[in-house]
């Protein structure tokens, strides 16, 4: 089956053609990194990566950005308050230099804990300013633009159809939100470049043909997708709150600037939520991949949890629901390991119904399904496991390197020699395994074989 997407542009399900087969470019709003990442919003990463996967299953050649916003993200979205990265300057004593870098290690390191895949490109917005004044002048020649005192504005008013994507209604806006607009003309304009306050300087600024100042949140993801990705390219991707105002000013901009609505497919990962809630940087029920892992939990787990639902459907947290993933991941962990060495092909069978759930816009419940399916079903080991090695290039559970902790850790070596002896046991070469049993009886360990696989236990 062909993959089929979920655009939230169109909000339909489509079929998936590149623009420029087999290239597919790629976009997926970063972390904000004045604070760490919760597992909320790694669950709009997770969800990103499974796309990634996917797209490399159908053998697309795929070009990644994600942006690190370390810079004009005000407090709120409606371009008011201080800079998110000023105001963690302030709670920790750091720089907002400091702070950046800090959190984004913080945060490549939970991707790497969630085998996430790393986008082929990382961009800062900081690194990019000559790239966003280039693109806000863009807008400004096509008359988009108006200045305030406090810096200049995209004309909301000023494109037909503005709002499109979230399917605003304008007029609505317009009569509801006439107080608190400040000097901007319409209540859903937004800034394009801020300027510096006059009574103090901010640790974050730059010279800029409007005169001192800083960027607005929207314009960097409008001018690094176009400098790596073109001006139009094939899937943008973020969290579901990005729909009505992120992702609908980068349009606007890019309309403005390019005349193109800056990508082919939008999509957009649901909320993780607590209870009734969503989870939020800022107020309680803040929970991070640490906080599980300091509670004894595989970062996996979560990932696994994850796996469990839709990812157009928001996802309750429970510790139950956290423990039973645990549970699941672990039986199927052990199972993958005991089934020993992989031989033959892979199932074709399996393989194509799995293919079916992910390209049925990444149902992966039901890839987790096939893949129950396929451990208990009655196939030889060596092949269900060479099957798992090709489902678990989209799961990305680490099921084929995973080993159960013993007590007393096996040594690599003895190891070795215990996975070298299941493959002869699997070709049948049984002098072969007898020697290394041997072997492995001469480290000082015994090997006992279940029907679920070899057990390895240190010689009392
Ligand atoms: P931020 O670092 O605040 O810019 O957010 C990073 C990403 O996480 C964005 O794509 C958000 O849409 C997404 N996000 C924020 N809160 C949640 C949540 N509770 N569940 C899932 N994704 C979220
Ligand atoms: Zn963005």
């Amino acid at each position: 089956m062909a993959l089929q997407l979920f655009d939230t542009y169109t909000r339909s399900v489509r079929t998936f053609e590149p623009l420029d087969p087999p290239k597919v470019g790629l976009y997926t709003c970063g972390p904000t990194v004045y604070d760490y990442a919760h597992i909320g919003n790694l669950r709009t990463y997770i969800f990103e990566d499974f796309l990634r996967r996917v797209l490399d299953w159908n053998h697309f050649d795929v070009k990644h950005v994600m942006n690190i916003t370390d810079v004009g993200h005000l407090v709120s979205d409606a371009d008011e308050g201080e800079d998110k990265m000023e105001k963690g300057s302030a709670r920790t004593g750091k720089t907002a230099w400091e702070i950046a870098e800090f959190y984004t290690l913080a945060f490549k390191q939970d991707l790497e804990r969630l085998n996430i895949l790393p986008p082929t490109i990382w961009c800062r917005a900081t690194d990019h300013i000559a790239d966003q004044i280039e693109t806000i002048r863009c807008i400004e020649a096509n008359g988009y633009t108006y200045q305030t005192s406090d810096g200049i504005y995209f004309d909301t008013s000023r494109l037909d159809d503005y709002g499109y994507l979230g399917r605003l209604d304008i007029e609505g806006l317009q009569a509801g939100m006439r107080i608190d607009m400040g000097e901007k003309r319409n209540p859903t304009d937004f800034a394009l470049w801020k300027f510096s306050p006059k009574d103090r300087q901010r640790q974050m600024e730059w010279d800029s043909p409007w005169g001192k100042g800083f960027p607005g949140w929207h314009i960097e993801c409008s001018a690094m997708s176009a400098r790596y990705l073109g001006k139009y390219f094939d899937i943008h991707c973020g969290g579901e709150d990005h729909i009505t105002v992120h992702h609908t000013n980068e349009i606007a901009q890019t309309e403005a600037c390019h005349h193109t609505r800056l990508a082919n497919f939008w999509m957009h990962g649901y909320f993780l939520q607590l209870g009734e809630e969503k989870m939020a940087k800022s107020g309680g029920g803040f929970i991070r991949l640490e906080t599980l892992i300091e509670r004894g939990y595989d970062p996996l787990v979560y990932r696994f949890f994850c796996l469990s639902a839709l990812y157009r459907a928001k996802l309750n947290f429970t510790w139950d629901g956290i423990d039973a993933a645990a549970t699941s991941l672990e039986r199927l962990r052990k199972a993958v390991y005991e089934w020993g060495a992989p031989s033959g092909e892979p199932d074709a069978g399996f393989v194509a119904q799995f293919e079916t759930a992910i390209n049925d816009d990444l149902n992966l419940p039901r890839a987790l399904a096939v893949t129950w399916d396929m451990a208990r079903s009655s196939l030889p080991a060596g092949v269900r496991k060479a099957t798992m090695a090709v489902f678990d290039t989209v799961l990305g559970l680490g099921l084929m390197e995973w080993k159960p902790k013993t007590e007393g850790a096996v040594p690599a070596d003895v190891q070795a020699l215990v996975e070298e002896r299941t493959k002869a046991r699997v070709e049948k070469r049984w002098a072969d395994a007898d020697k290394l049993r041997g072997q492995i009886a001469a480290l000082g360990y015994d090997v006992e074989d279940s029907p679920a696989g070899p057990v390895v236990k240190a010689r009392k």
